[in-house]
Formats: structure tokens, C-alpha cells, sequence
């Protein structure tokens, strides 16, 4: 049996298919070819990069089963792929970790100004060293801050984690449950329960430093006009989990006001061309949608995508 790979697959994952018998092509075939190629594959898999939309699994009725390395399923016809039959499936806890790591990242970047001096520094040269160093001196610390994360599932409580073990304050936000405590574990198998406070999301407006969102793709933005009202002035904000949630012009007019006094972004409208105002923005820490992009997470992912093939297609 035969498997494309259309946006990759871990060395290790890949590895795993060709020992239970499956040849594995990792050849990138653009979009518009698929219709045309993919037929003579029996799987495919794909990242964020490649589309299978409803034209697509009408053309290449061979297809048994399409995987998505990483959660988010926007880029997949789901329910048509299975009224035909066709297994959907992906591989939703492997990149939790390195996405809330990558939040971490943006909000000590944001917290000490770090995206706008890697900026500054080149182009203003050394002659003006102290007068950046005065610029940046307000810096300061997480310890102590709460942040407030809105959408508790996966991400949301591994960020939660992180939070905690940096001595922060966690208000939690979902439509549906959040645990009283999340287990944080240490380095020395150490177990330790923390508790969690369980928010409104008026509470988590009002009351955080940081705001982190890690809720689906939603059709209205939970973040707009109106929320940005409510925040504390000077709150952090990071989104790390799809364009969308935040409206960004809303989100432009926050910085400018200095009611948001930064925001770090790992998605946007309109990937893979984010609005100019947001690409240049000074108060805006930017990553081109490389949440999951870490090597411990990939292999995770092309292992359990390796293991849900062997079981769907030789189980
Ligand atoms: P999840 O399904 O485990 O958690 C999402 C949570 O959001 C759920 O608990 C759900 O109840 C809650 N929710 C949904 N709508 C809500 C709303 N309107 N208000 C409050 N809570 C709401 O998903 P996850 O694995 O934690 O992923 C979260 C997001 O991160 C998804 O959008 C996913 O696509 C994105 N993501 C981004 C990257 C990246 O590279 N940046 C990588 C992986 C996932």
C-alpha cells in the first residue's frame, strides 16, 4: 500500500510505516496536481500546508484514509471524507507542549520588549545603545502575574502548566469543563497538584495581565472591539491557536491606544499573507505558524499517524 506524505513526515514515523509494509512518498505534489496523482495512493497525509477538500476525495475515490499530523481538522472536507467512507483522523494531543511553550515564548518576548529591539538594534547601530537600553528598561516579570487562558482543553491546560510552574496565577475559561487542578510534573518524577481557578470570561477579561486563547476556529471573534474595552490596560495577549479568534484590526487599535501594551501572534487572517499592519506592527511579536513545529512534537505526530495507519489499513 501506498502513502503520500504531502507536507512531510517524521524520519521516525516514516520508518514505522515501511517496516508494516507501506511505501511512503514524501514528495511535496502542489495542490492543483492531487486531483490528478493522488489516486495511486491509498492515504494521505498532510499537515496545515495542503487541502483536501470535497473535489479532491471525489477525484481519487481509492483513497481510504486522510491523516493530519497536529489537531486543527480546517483544511479537511471531514464529514463529506466519511460519508464516503473514507477514515479521518488525526493526531490531536502530540504538539500541546510545544505549543504552549511557543505562547512562553511570545510572552517573555512581550514582557521584555524583545521583538522590538532585535528590530531596532541592527538599524539604529551601536551609537545609540543606551538610548534602546532606556527605551527597554520598564521590563517585567511573569512571577506572580495572572494570566488568563480562554479555552481549557489541551493546549489551554498545558499552558496552564507552564504558567504555574513559573509561579503565575491561572484563570481558566471554557464553554464546557475545567478541572479544580492540574498535575504539574517536575523534573525527579516529582507529582505536584496546583490549583486552577475556574473564570468567567468578563473574569478573565478583567482580572488578567496575559491573555492566552487556545479555543477552535470560531466564525465570530472572541477577542473584538468590545473585550478590548474590558481588558486591563497594559495586558499581554497571545494567540497561538488560529486566525479568527482575534479580531485583528480591533487588536491594532488596542496597541495603539497602549490599552494592549503587546501581543505575540503565531496565526493570522488570511495565512499565508497576514494584513500589513500586523506584519509591522512594533508592539507585535510574530511566528509564522510554527506552533507544533518542534522536533520532539513532529516525531510524536508521525509516530501516532505511523501507528493509527498500521491499525486502520492492516488492522
Ligand atoms: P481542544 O479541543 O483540546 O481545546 C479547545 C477548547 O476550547 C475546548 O475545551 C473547548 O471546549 C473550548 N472552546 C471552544 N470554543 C470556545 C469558546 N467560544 N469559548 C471558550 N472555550 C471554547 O483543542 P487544542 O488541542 O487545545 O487546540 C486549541 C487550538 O490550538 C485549536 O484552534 C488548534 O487548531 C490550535 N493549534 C494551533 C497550533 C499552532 O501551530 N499554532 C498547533 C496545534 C493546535
Amino acid at each position: 500500500m501506498r502513502i503520500l506524505a504531502n507536507d512531510g513526515i517524521d524520519p521516525v514515523g516514516k520508518k514505522l510505516l515501511e517496516d508494516a509494509g507501506f511505501e511512503v512518498d514524501t514528495q511535496n505534489i502542489p495542490q492543483e496536481e492531487l486531483a490528478s496523482k493522488l489516486n495511486s495512493y491509498d492515504a494521505i497525509t498532510v499537515r496545515s500546508a495542503t487541502k483536501v477538500r470535497k473535489e479532491l476525495i471525489d477525484a481519487c475515490p481509492n483513497i481510504k484514509l486522510i491523516g493530519r499530523g497536529g489537531v486543527g481538522m480546517d483544511n479537511i472536507d471531514v464529514e463529506y471524507a466519511k460519508s464516503k467512507g473514507v477514515f479521518v483522523e488525526n493526531t490531536p494531543a502530540s504538539s500541546s507542549l510545544s505549543v504552549a511553550e511557543l505562547v512562553f515564548s511570545h510572552l517573555f518576548n512581550g514582557v521584555r520588549f524583545v521583538y522590538d529591539s532585535n528590530r531596532q538594534m541592527p538599524v539604529v547601530g551601536n551609537t545609540e545603545f543606551a538610548k534602546l537600553k532606556k527605551k527597554y528598561a520598564a521590563g517585567t516579570e511573569l512571577k506572580g502575574k495572572t494570566i488568563g487562558i480562554i479555552g481549557f482543553g489541551r493546549i489551554g491546560r498545558e499552558t496552564a502548566k507552564v504558567a504555574l510552574g513559573l509561579g503565575m496565577d491561572v484563570l481558566a475559561y471554557d464553554l464546557f469543563d475545567v478541572p479544580a487542578a492540574l498535575t504539574l510534573e517536575l523534573s525527579g518524577n516529582i507529582k505536584v497538584d496546583v490549583p486552577v481557578k475556574k473564570a468567567t470570561l468578563e473574569e478573565v477579561l478583567t482580572q488578567s495581565d496575559f491573555i492566552s486563547l487556545h479555543v477552535p476556529f470560531t466564525d465570530k471573534p472572541i477577542l473584538g472591539k468590545e473585550e478590548f474595552e474590558k481588558v486591563k490596560q497594559g495586558v499581554g495577549v497571545v494567540n497561538c491557536s488560529r486566525g479568527g479568534v482575534i479580531d485583528e484590526l480591533a487588536l491594532v487599535e488596542a496597541l495603539n491606544s497602549g490599552k494592549v501594551a503587546f501581543a505575540g501572534l503565531d496565526v493570522f487572517d488570511n495565512e499565508p499573507t497576514p494584513r500589513e499592519e500586523i506584519l509591522k506592527h512594533p508592539k507585535i511579536s510574530l511566528t509564522p505558524h510554527i506552533g507544533a513545529a518542534t522536533n520532539e512534537a513532529q516525531e510524536r505526530i508521525g509516530v501516532e499517524l505511523a501507528q493509527i495507519i498500521i491499525q486502520r489499513l492492516k488492522g
